[in-house]
């Protein structure tokens, strides 16, 4: 069996609903298919959990409102028959029915989770319900019924394969099997997530446990490009990405895939196709154990990263000075994307700033400490190992005119990653894109 995974975009207005419920349907192939919530809704729920959690009731009921408003002119747009189109309205009504009694309430952290929950809630019902009238045999399988965290927040992979396996079982009859991307309850069985754009890692979640042949992740652009069409013009779709290429792209900001979806994959050996739902017949990307020989894949960024700089002379020839450098970051469950070092200093760059004072602080006992904000990750991904020659010196020749904070290469076989500032950000991907493409 395969699984589909459609993002915000793909299923934003009925006639894309329609279009992918045809492109689900066509092949008569059984699938398992998550679905986002559609576009801009997840957005509008943080808006009204932030305004609860700001204590102004009055704004949070102005935003259901107009989502409410907004849904309900879905409706008839999508449905043919009367019976379907109440049937669905019921159930909308309902749910937002409930996002307003939440202001009846003390505001809390759980609330903001379940408020979160109703964007795909409200999508995978609405699409479950259209391809029902479309004759398909559909069935809504809820996420809340098998996916789950463990008590570190990490996806409880035994539990939902279990899971998943029974409920499947239990519905052996259906073509199509739809369900909720980024939903999850926590280890205490409350409602939780999987962190905005987690539908990717929904997919691969389910991907891996199910042992699917392929995993397809369906969004607005045919593939991976190979550089952030957001800030550079002229990039083009790659065919073929390894996981391990996969997930450094991710991880180092190239948007269509979560930073943490390749992983479940790649362990279960489920190659993932990216595929475009404006244009299906595109080929899109394929992810797989291959590894193409002498070549520069992509480029991606990350944004909002810090760098710390320590410098000590006691680091001059000391063992134990790493040590008790990293034993601050693990003491505050920070996480190290960067690190070069020198004789007598260390530089580290972080993205998760929550504990930035206090590392900072305990770090002034080792030696001196020097922070910089608003830097940003460059990464050049592919075929990098250091028995290759000329790749690493492309890749710096090309930043020539942009003041570059750090270097990072050797790490593994497939990246070389430059810290510059974000205002050279897109100046830095452009000759990138023109100097190694
Ligand atoms: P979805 O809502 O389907 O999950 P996303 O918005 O999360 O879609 O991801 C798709 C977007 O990722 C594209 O529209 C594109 O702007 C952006 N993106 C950033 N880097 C890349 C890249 N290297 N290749 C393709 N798309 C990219
Ligand atoms: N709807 C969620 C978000 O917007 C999850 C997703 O789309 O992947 O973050
Ligand atoms: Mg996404």
């Amino acid at each position: 069996m395969k699984v589909y995974k459609f993002g915000g975009t793909s299923v934003g207005s009925p006639e894309r609903i329609k279009e992918v419920s045809r492109l689900i349907t066509e092949d008569g192939e059984p699938k398992i298919v998550v679905l986002s919530a559609m576009s801009g809704t997840t957005n509008s729920l943080v808006e009204i959990a932030d305004y609860l959690r700001k204590g102004n009731p009055e704004g949070a009921s102005n935003m259901v409102n107009r989502l409410h408003t907004i849904y309900k002119q879905h409706l008839p747009l999508l449905y043919s028959k009367e019976e379907t189109t109440t049937k669905v309205r019921e159930r909308l009504d309902n749910i937002f029915l409930q996002l307003h009694e939440f202001r009846t309430r003390e505001f809390s952290e759980a609330d903001e989770k379940a408020i979160l929950a109703q964007g795909e809630i409200m999508s995978t019902n609405m699409v479950t319900e259209y391809l029902k009238e479309c004759g398909v045999k559909a069935i809504l399988l809820p996420a809340l019924d098998y996916m789950r965290l463990d008590v570190n927040g990490e996806p409880d992979l035994p539990y939902i394969r279990e899971r998943l396996a029974y409920l499947l079982e239990k519905n052996p009859d259906y073509d199509i099997y739809i369900t909720q991307g980024f939903i999850c309850r926590n280890a205490d069985g409350q409602i939780d997530n999987l962190q905005r754009g987690g539908s990717d890692y929904t997919a691969s979640l389910i991907g891996a446990a199910i042992r699917a042949n392929e995993i397809q992740i369906w969004t607005d652009i045919d593939g991976m490009h190979n550089n952030d069409p957001r800030f550079v013009e002229g990039t083009t779709p790659v065919r073929q990405l390894s996981f391990e290429e996969a997930a450094e792209l991710a991880y180092f900001g190239a948007k269509i895939l979560h930073p943490t979806c390749v992983q479940p994959a790649r362990y279960a050996g489920v190659p993932v196709r990216l595929k475009n739902t404006l244009d299906a017949q595109a080929p899109g990307t394929l992810i797989n154990n291959d590894c193409e020989e002498g070549r520069i894949k992509a480029v991606a960024a990350k944004d909002n990263i810090t760098v710390i700089k320590i410098v000590s002379s006691r680091m001059l020839l000391a063992t134990g000075f790493m040590c008790r450098v990293f034993s601050v970051f693990d003491k505050y469950k920070t996480s190290i994307d960067m690190i070069t070092t020198s004789e007598v200093g260390v530089s580290l760059s972080i993205d998760n700033t929550s504990h930035l004072a206090s590392i900072v602080d305990e770090l002034k006992e080792v030696g001196t400490v020097v922070v910089d904000e608003g830097m940003c990750i460059v990464c050049v991904v592919g075929d990098l190992r250091w028995t290759n020659r000329g790749f690493e010196s492309d890749a710096t020749l090309a930043l020539k005119n942009i003041p570059v904070r750090m270097i990072s290469y050797g790490g593994s076989d497939h990246n070389i990653s430059f810290l510059v500032s974000m205002e050279h950000k897109q100046a830095a991907l452009q000759a990138l894109q023109k100097h190694l493409f």
